[in-house]
């Protein structure tokens, strides 16, 4: 079969090399000029690397990425650095960090030459014989997938579209170039409409976050300073962090979700797939996630069939529901985690503090499972 993958970010890139391993000829459009990616870092549960395990990408990917916090006390914890809710390392979720730059890097290296065009911004037509727009003419495709991402056009094209809806916040990232000891702790820290998030990487990088609950739009030269007058004031190693970031590398995005996930994630042929099909808040941190587990269950739903359209029509299904509740589950936990007012915030923490770790760990178990179709 001939497919044709619009977008290289995490989804594009696992559902092609999960193609090309199972014989179909796949060629991949990108717009960028390169497959590096923009990005800090990455954490994956263990539904992601079931998904993987299941189209033969899991080892690749263990093989770049660390375990080191499910070694850790993790959760949640107050700026003051009193924890709200500490999982002991025993109870920490199956979890994986790792740097985006390498993940992209490994699953380009996981598809044959000549299987990726950068530089190529293409637009999907016909979404019953699918074809695909490109500046050197048009291609003609058994199947169309759009991983195009949050903003995605074929979306659009497709008639597909429900708009977006800004979170209510915006998002610091790093990643730390020199060591900073974290006394064998991790996890999040809440304060009032103020997140600050650390995570171990492999080869002894921190990968950080930050939020804040403002309005859309702002940003200025230094956003590593932006990130150490709002938060050097908290529990350390928070300042150590972000002083051990080189100030060039710390980027900031406006936290945008899909105001409503579209009608169905398949138009005739083209199948949408990733942040296009379901773009989510990270407060879940599943968005890559989801991606990842799409694009598994599209290669098996395809393996088990001769016919194209009943394996889309199963993809579609099986993915809609699941992703849907995932991303309303993001965005209260967003509302929720993001909390400005003190009263808001004070029933938030009270909350946290009463919950027992084994009661958190089986509200996220089904979350964080992976179920073949
Ligand atoms: C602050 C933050 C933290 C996050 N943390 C996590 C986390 O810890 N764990 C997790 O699982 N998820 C996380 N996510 C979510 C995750 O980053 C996304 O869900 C994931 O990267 C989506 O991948 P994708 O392939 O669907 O889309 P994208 O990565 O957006 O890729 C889309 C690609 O399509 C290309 N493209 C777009 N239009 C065209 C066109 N017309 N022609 C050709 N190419 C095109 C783009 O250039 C891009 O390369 C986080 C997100 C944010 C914002």
């Amino acid at each position: 079969m001939r497919v044709g993958v619009i977008g290289a970010g995490i989804g594009g890139l696992t559902v092609a090399a999960g193609l090309v391993a199972d014989g179909h000829d796949v060629e991949v459009f990108e717009r960028r000029d390169e497959a590096a990616a923009v990005g800090a870092g990455l954490t994956l549960f263990g539904n992601a690397f079931g998904a993987l395990d299941s189209i033969g990408l899991g080892d690749r990917i263990r093989a770049i990425s660390s375990d080191a916090i499910s070694h850790m006390r993790a959760g949640q914890r107050l700026p003051s650095g009193d924890w709200l809710l500490a999982m002991p390392p025993a109870m920490v979720p199956s979890i994986r960090s790792l740097h985006r730059a390498e993940l992209h890097r490994a699953l380009v290296e996981a598809l044959p030459r000549g299987t990726l065009r950068f530089g190529a911004e293409v637009t999907v037509t016909g979404s019953g014989a699918p074809t695909i727009h490109a500046a050197g003419g048009v291609e003609s495709f058994d199947l169309v997938i759009a991983s195009d991402g949050i903003r995605s056009e074929s979306r659009a094209r497709l008639g597909l579209d429900r708009g977006l809806r800004y979170a209510g916040y915006t998002a610091w990232r790093g990643v730390t170039s020199t060591a900073v000891d974290l006394n064998d702790e991790a996890g999040e820290t809440w304060g009032r409409g103020h997140i600050f998030g650390i995570v171990p990487l492999p080869d002894d990088r921190i990968y950080w976050f930050a939020t804040e609950s403002t309005a859309p739009g702002e940003s200025r030269p230094d956003e590593r300073q932006s990130v150490l007058e709002r938060f050097s004031a908290w529990h350390q190693p928070i300042r150590a962090v972000i002083e051990a970031t080189p100030s060039d590398s710390v980027l900031r995005h406006d936290i945008y979700d899909l105001k409503r996930l579209p009608a169905s994630f398949v138009r005739g042929r083209t199948a949408l797939l990733g942040d296009a099909a379901h773009g989510m808040t990270p407060n879940l941190g599943q968005g890559a996630g989801q991606a990842i587990e799409d694009a598994a269950t599209l290669v098996l739903a395809l393996r088990g069939r001769a016919d194209i359209d009943s394996a889309l029509r199963l993809y579609g299904d099986i993915r809609r529901k699941r992703t849907k509740a995932i991303w309303s589950q993001s965005r209260l936990m967003g509302k929720v985690a993001q909390a400005s007012n003190p009263i808001g915030a004070a029933f938030r923490d009270a909350l946290l503090r009463a919950t027992p770790p084994s009661s958190t760990r089986r509200g996220t178990a089904s979350l964080q499972q992976w179920t073949a179709p």
